[in-house]
């Protein structure tokens, strides 16, 4: 598909510091790191200190940049924050007010070709790095979008010094430690540029495979995937199609098998007060999501199916499918009617003694009806792509 502004876009300048910085870390890691890997030995403090920096830098970046600050999930206290400023800046992904206001446009026109700075639509490749490498118009900077953020001192701090953070971070710290260790050039090859490298292009994973390789039990109306392998190099960021749709939730994989570990580094921080107000999408509202979605499966598959081939069974696969959707509004219903009480019983000042009536034991048996029904209607699915091949 091509498009008048498609010329503007072949004609977009070079971005040469990105240009160059990606050449440069590229290059080295092809053949100074080899060389050095072959020729010397990395001490064994090198090594634990590049796992150190390695979730330290990753998790700057999903539980800072991203969950923090672009989301406003949770919020925290000023000594963590300077924590994921440093971080973050260490990672070489821009300023966090660069970052986060462009990750907000990612999520309002997410796969956009002309607007969402980081469009799959566009390609893994450029969805992955492509878009850094020249000046695109998608990622012109407008702070509209990040007023909050520029009220944020430690926000603007970075802001105004990023280059010198980053570079402290990036050469000046491993070479300190290392010094400390008496290993620097083992410290500089492996928290400097192997963890720079790796991290950056796990964190750029979240961009490219988790639009493109996974499952989408939320949602079909974006391109993002839910991917438990992504999951273990992304930092807990793989459950993708969750997070485009409850964006303001402090968890990406809400189960507890599922690897999340910004979700934990994020409820710990709060267990010792240096996070608070954390934001979590009601269980019922999430469930009732993962239905309607497996409905629209259903009546896809059922649409799919040949009627002449097996007219009863299609007949009674649509019988059984108009009786869920029935069965979905009644518990719809009755959601809404309990949300309606917990209104009232706020007003009246008793959502306390609300949140411990009945009520809750109400929400669990529609949370568990939810659950069923999606079971059953996953095999309705199954049964109507039987009819249908
Ligand atoms: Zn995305
Ligand atoms: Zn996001």
């Amino acid at each position: 598909m091509s498009s008048v502004s498609d010329s503007a876009w072949e004609r977009a300048p070079l971005n040469w510091p990105a240009v160059i910085l990606f050449s440069l870390t590229t290059l080295g890691m092809l053949t100074v790191f080899p060389w050095y890997a072959w020729t010397h030995d990395f001490s064994t403090a090198a090594w634990v200190w590049f796992v150190v920096f390695m979730y330290g830098t990753g998790m700057s970046i999903t539980g800072g940049y991203h969950r923090l600050w672009a989301h406003r999930a949770y919020q925290a206290h000023w000594s963590l924050k300077i924590v994921y400023m440093l971080l973050g800046a260490m990672s070489l992904q821009n300023s966090i007010l660069i970052w986060a206001s462009m990750h907000r446009i990612h999520h309002k026109e997410v796969d956009h070709r002309d607007r969402d700075p980081y469009s799959a639509e566009r390609g893994l490749w450029f969805s992955h790095m492509g878009w850094m490498l020249r000046n695109y118009p998608s990622s012109a900077l407008d702070y509209k979008n990040a007023r909050d953020l520029m009220e944020d001192p430690i926000v603007m701090f970075q802001h105004q010094h990023y280059l010198g953070i980053a570079l402290f971070m990036n050469i000046a710290v491993p070479a300190l430690l290392g010094w400390a260790y008496g290993d620097v050039g083992g410290f500089l090859m492996l928290v400097g540029l192997l963890r720079l490298v790796l991290s950056q292009h796990f964190t750029f994973f979240i961009n490219s495979l988790a639009h493109y390789w996974g499952r989408q039990p939320y949602t079909t109306e974006n391109s993002a995937r839910d991917n438990d392998v992504l999951a273990l190099f992304t930092y807990g960021e793989g459950y993708h199609n969750y997070h485009h749709i409850f964006q303001w939730d402090y968890r990406n994989g809400i189960r507890w098998w599922q690897w999340d570990p910004t979700k934990w580094m994020i409820a710990g921080a709060a267990r010792i007060g240096l996070a608070y107000n954390l934001k979590r999408v009601p269980e019922f509202v999430i469930r009732r999501q993962m239905v309607q979605r497996q409905l629209e499966r259903a009546q896809e598959q059922l649409a799919k199916a040949q009627p002449e081939a097996q007219p009863g069974r299609l007949a009674a696969l649509q019988t059984l499918l108009e009786q869920e959707l029935k069965h979905y509004a009644e518990i719809a219903s009755e959601w809404a009617k309990l949300q309606q009480e917990k209104l009232e019983a706020a007003k009246r000042q008793l959502a306390e003694q609300w949140e411990n009536s009945e009520a809750r034991a109400r929400i669990r048996a529609l949370e568990d009806s939810l659950h069923q029904q999606h079971r059953r209607l996953r095999l309705l699915s199954l049964q109507a792509a039987q009819a249908a091949a």
